[in-house]
């Protein structure tokens, strides 16, 4: 990929996770003017993410590039030009050029920002302990590579991921404890029944859990010592505690930034006219709900990455034109072993919650607001609740008539 003074690319697009990809498809697709291009410090071709912690990690499929694309885009993709392994360090709003690690300038007409996440590292941990994240295939091969030969396991923070890579270590043989200031898995996000659910899940998976309970340091030699004094000793450590969106060359920017993630519209725009941000940076006022939201889920990048690259190909710079606005409910699915969670909610928070057992484990949970508004569902063997939920929270429905339908059983 080159790019010379006098031709810009007509759209740039940074990042190759799905919203960037997808974002550059749907530009070519829509009819946007000019060449396409994508830069990406990853350097596997475009992957799915969701199968490292679950099918990857539990020895199930290799690690290796699955395609993000859909076989009908393959044309569109065909046409962008892709630079990986290429960090981009700094963005010039005026001049509208985008510098990359190497000393290039690349000149865009339009700008799509989909730079996604990174794991925040382990506080306490010590420069030379070992300390394994998982977001790339880079760092699925290596830890996987790892697993070869390990006996046991700790894998700390018990988000969706470091519930699905406990699940899928135990689920391998690996003795496994997962650790959590949390007193339930997922307790803050989903409530104190969802949590003990997932608890149970978990152990009688083989995952020993250590909840309420810090880490305070990791060893060289792999000794874990946990903030009530207890020290566990494993092969392999593996930290999924979090992730951060922030980045240098965005902060320096100048465009609109809250904690990291970039502020955008209905319809996907930052602060500038130029530049459109999609995916997990993205802090998107959500056109339904009515308030500004984050979302770091695979589907809802890829919704979003289409949604600003379609924008960028036809909405004019000066704000004039009907952008395609946010309005899908977010939502995903998780498996941890052998259960499947699915899960959409607005993502901010809940004041009132109330559990539907369907009987043989499946069950439905409603998230209500303090005004009685569904903001949440969550279900497990429970797909007719799931789309529902989704339905429910677009037209922002009462807890009521959630439950009107499925009133046996409600706690
Ligand atoms: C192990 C794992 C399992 C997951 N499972 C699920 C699941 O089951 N369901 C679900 O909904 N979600 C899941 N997720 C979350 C989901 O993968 C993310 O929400 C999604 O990938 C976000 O997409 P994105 O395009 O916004 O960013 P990302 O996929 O993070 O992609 C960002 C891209 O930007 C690039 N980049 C960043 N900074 C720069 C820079 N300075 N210069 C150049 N390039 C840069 C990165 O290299 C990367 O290519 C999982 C995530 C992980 C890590």
């Amino acid at each position: 990929m080159d790019s010379t003074p006098s031709e810009p690319f007509g759209l740039l697009v940074i990042g190759s996770g799905p919203a960037g990809v997808h974002a550059a498809a749907a530009y070519v697709e829509a009819g946007g003017p000019g060449r396409v291009g994508l830069v990406s410090a990853d350097v596997d071709e475009p992957y799915q993410r969701p199968p490292l912690s679950k099918a990857v990690l539990a020895g199930e499929e290799p690690a290796e590039v699955t395609p993000i694309l859909e076989d009908e885009s393959a044309s569109a993709w065909a046409k962008v030009d892709v630079r990986l392994g290429t960090h981009v360090e700094a963005l010039d709003l005026a001049r509208q050029v985008v510098r990359t690690e190497d000393g290039q300038e690349l000149r865009y007409d339009r700008l799509v920002l989909a730079t996604g996440s990174d794991p925040v590292p382990l506080p306490g941990a010590e420069p030379e302990a070992q300390v394994f994240t998982l977001r790339s295939l880079e760092h699925g091969r290596r830890l996987v590579d790892a697993v070869a030969d390990a006996r046991s396991a700790v894998v700390v923070g018990s988000g969706f991921i470091g519930c699905e890579a406990a699940a899928s270590l135990a689920g391998r043989g690996v003795r496994t404890t997962l650790v959590t200031p949390e007193p339930a898995p997922q307790a803050a996000r989903l409530g104190e029944w969802a949590g003990a659910r997932i608890a149970e899940w978990l152990t009688a998976a083989g995952v020993q859990l250590r909840t309420s309970v810090k880490v305070e340091s990791v060893e060289p030699s792999g000794k874990v010592r946990l903030d009530d004094d207890s020290v566990i000793e494993a092969d392999l450590v593996l930290a999924a505690v979090g992730v951060t969106q922030s980045r240098t060359f965005l902060e320096e920017s100048g465009l609109s930034i809250d904690d990291g993630h970039l502020v955008v519209d209905d319809g996907l725009r930052t602060s500038d006219p130029h530049v459109w941000a999609a995916g997990d940076v993205a802090l998107g006022h959500h056109s339904v709900v009515g308030r500004a939201l984050t979302v770091e889920h695979w589907g809802d990048a890829m919704t979003m990455g289409e949604l600003a690259g379609g924008n960028a190909a036809t909405h004019g710079e000066d704000g004039t034109g009907d952008p395609d606005k946010w309005s899908d409910a977010p939502g995903f699915w998780s498996e941890i072993g052998e259960h499947t969670l699915k899960y959409s909610a607005w993502g901010d928070g809940f004041d009132d919650v109330r559990v539907v057992e369907h009987g043989q484990g499946a069950f439905t949970v409603w998230y209500a607001d303090a005004a009685g508004e569904v903001v949440g569902v969550l279900t497990h063997e429970r797909d007719e609740d799931y789309e529902r939920g989704g339905e429910l929270l677009a037209r922002r429905a009462t807890l009521d008539e959630a439950l009107g339908a499925t009133s046996a059983g409600v706690s």
